[in-house]
């Protein structure tokens, strides 16, 4: 395949470059380097079926140049982290909406097959258990959602789904829960990565709210071949698919488990949520996938537990 991936230095992203080149694909990641770092792709410089090229997905031409000369595009770029949607709330949805509206345009003007990543976030503040495709299939609550990121997002699927209809070109929206794995930094919100760090340099842990708001995390590693899979598997295409980790754990839990694997002697400190987040902020509590659909389409089955994620 001739890709272009999206957000290819990022952390979903460049794991993605390295699995497609692995896999003897031709790669052009396009990256604006916001939340992504040419570190990340270190081990693909010089490698003639790999191209970094630095801009934005605002850049309709530049994104329409590049996905004519492919055959499949993973679309991952985005802005993301909570830090960065609150204190960027329209910035964040313009490149969220109108970068994604750039990249299907294109994929579809050149039939390209492509994927959109979505997010948990689509369910709104809903923390039923096992959050399923199924009622929603496209869209999920945008309106019932938190911050502008999942509006976005939501609307992404609905320009994913309404061009891949249109233009019977094969896509796949893949729903990411708590993706997790090397290159995942902490410093837009990131939980894992933050705790790790914290916990590494002996500082206190810093858990939002009471900690006992739980969640499932998904390894990288995990979810990069099963992203791979959907497309490649016609009975994926057009379709929103949840992906992530089945193990549930309390935000303490995970505090605790994080400080016995790294031998730590950190500290929890809780944090109210008003004085992480600002007022008016709400959080789930309970975000758990439900992956049956993943499943009975490619098999998925997430083969690494929380340990193998935060070591
Ligand atoms: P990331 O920040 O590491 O990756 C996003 C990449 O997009 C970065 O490299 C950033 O520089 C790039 N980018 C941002 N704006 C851009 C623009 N205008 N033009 C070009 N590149 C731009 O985050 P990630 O965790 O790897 O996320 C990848 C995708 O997966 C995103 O679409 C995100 O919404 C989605 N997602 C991730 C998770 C998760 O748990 N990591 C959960 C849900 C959804």
């Amino acid at each position: 395949m001739q890709a272009v991936v999206t957000g290819g230095a990022g952390f979903i992203g460049s794991h993605l470059c390295d699995y497609l080149i692995a896999h003897g694909h031709e790669v052009v990641a396009l990256d604006d380097m916001s939340t992504g770092s040419e570190d990340n792709l270190q081990q693909l410089v010089g490698n003639p079926s790999f191209e970094l090229v630095k801009g934005s997905i605002l850049d309709k031409e530049l994104v329409n140049d590049l996905i004519s000369g492919s055959d499949t595009v993973f679309h991952l770029a985005a802005a993301v982290g909570v830090h960065t949607i609150v204190d960027n709330p329209l910035s964040s949805l313009r490149t969220n909406l109108h970068g994604t509206e750039n990249v299907v345009e294109a994929a579809a003007e050149h039939g390209a097959r492509y994927m959109v990543a979505s997010t948990s976030e689509v369910y709104g503040k809903n923390d039923s258990d096992g959050l399923t495709e199924n009622a929603d299939r496209i869209l999920g609550s945008p309106l019932k959602s938190r911050w502008s990121y999942a509006a976005a997002k939501g609307l992404d699927e609905l320009v994913a789904y309404v061009y891949g209809e249109e233009t019977g070109l094969p896509c796949v929206i893949t729903r990411f829960f708590n993706i997790v794995g090397p290159r995942q930094t902490g410093r837009y919100g990131m939980v894992v990565p933050r705790f790790v760090s914290q916990a590494l340099a002996g500082e206190p842990i810093t858990v939002y709210g009471d900690g006992r708001q739980r969640r499932c995390f998904g390894s990288v590693f995990d979810i990069i071949p099963a992203v791979v899979e959907l497309l490649e598997n016609p009975s994926g295409h057009t379709q929103a698919v949840n992906l992530g980790g089945m193990e549930e754990v309390s935000i303490k839990g995970l505090a605790d488990r994080v400080i016995q694997l790294t031998g730590s002697s950190s500290e929890i400190r809780f944090i109210p949520y008003e004085d992480a987040y600002g007022a008016g902020y709400e959080d789930m509590q309970r975000r758990m996938p439900d992956t049956t659909l993943a499943r009975q389409l490619i098999g998925y089955e997430p083969q690494r537990s929380l340990d193998d994620i935060i070591m």
